[in-house]
């Protein structure tokens, strides 16, 4: 019992204190689930109420020390109070989520600059802010600490019909990478993950809305189905884990091979046998 306790002591957070941006809906619902499951403290921020109110009954129903914030993560002083409030009421950060964002689908000529302008200031300047925020904390503190990232696939790949998100996106990746080696001396990792489709109320909505997109959407995926949530959330929560403890600047994708090159022959038809012609 003891050993098998210790093989997966590396995963535990007991005793951190996590912020999650959007962890009221979604994704960052679920890893702050997954991580209150592991042991940890967790603050939710977003903006809206009734998010956060069902974010809060959710964790709490998991029996996590649980806070729950508004925010909006475009304003830098609404985020610095954010960090200062999780401070006072569970204790220095160890672990930051950048979570929130908002995507549509829009082909670029008839995206309009404000909603182009919009997307990047949740998306990128939010990262940036929260990031900046709670890394000063960190520092000041001495503990160090762990940021993770939500991108996506077409942070490298390009998007088509979504560039603000795509833009946005890339721009986090880079700042990931760059936060990664600026910060590692202080003892702060900073890594990403880029899931490909999964299910969430915000996602069918807005990016896969007919069945039939969505069954598009599933076809692209060489392993033939969309993530569940679960199991992103259970990458982020050992990522942001002492197991992970030698990982920084690393983007871990997780999206049943889907922005990889199909080759000439692809993914949807078995590969047929093909006979040599004679000359
Ligand atoms: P979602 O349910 O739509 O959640 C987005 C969250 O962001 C909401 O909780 C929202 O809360 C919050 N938010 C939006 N603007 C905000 C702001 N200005 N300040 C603070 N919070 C804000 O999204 P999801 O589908 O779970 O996606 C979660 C993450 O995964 C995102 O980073 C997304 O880009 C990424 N991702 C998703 C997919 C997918 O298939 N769904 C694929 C790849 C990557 P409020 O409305 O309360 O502010």
């Amino acid at each position: 019992m003891v050993e098998k306790a210790g093989k997966h002591a590396a995963r535990d957070l007991s005793g951190r204190v996590a912020i999650v941006t959007g962890g009221g809906t979604g994704l960052g619902l679920e890893i702050a689930l997954t991580m209150a499951r592991r042991g940890a403290a967790i603050a939710i921020a977003s903006r809206s109420p009734e998010h956060l109110e069902e974010g809060r009954g959710a964790l709490e129903a998991e029996g996590a020390r649980t806070l729950s914030v508004p925010c909006d993560v475009r304003d830098p002083h609404a985020v610095r109070r954010l960090v200062r409030e999780v401070e006072e009421e569970l204790g220095a950060v160890d672990i930051l989520v950048n979570n929130a964002a908002g995507n549509f689908v829009r082909p670029a000529e008839a995206l309009p600059e404000k909603a182009f302008a919009n997307v990047v200031d949740i998306v990128l300047n939010g990262t940036f802010n929260c990031s900046r925020a709670t890394g000063r904390a960190m520092i000041a503190g001495g503990r160090g600490g762990v940021i993770l990232n939500i991108v996506a696939t077409y942070a490298w790949t390009g998007g088509p019909g979504t560039i603000h998100s795509a833009c946005a996106k890339a721009g986090v990746l880079a700042l990931t990478r760059t936060l990664a080696v600026e910060w590692a001396r202080r003892g702060i990792r900073v890594v990403a993950i880029a899931p490909g489709p999964f299910e969430s109320e915000g996602a069918a909505d807005r990016l896969w809305p007919s069945q039939e997109l969505e069954e598009r959407v599933r076809r692209s995926i060489p392993l033939g189905r969309f993530a569940t949530r679960r199991e992103v959330a259970a990458a982020a929560a050992w990522l942001v884990s002492d197991e992970a403890a030698y990982v920084t600047g690393e983007c871990l994708t997780l999206d049943g091979g889907g922005w990889l090159g199909r080759g000439v022959l692809g993914a949807d038809e078995p590969i047929p046998k093909v006979r040599r012609r004679r000359r």
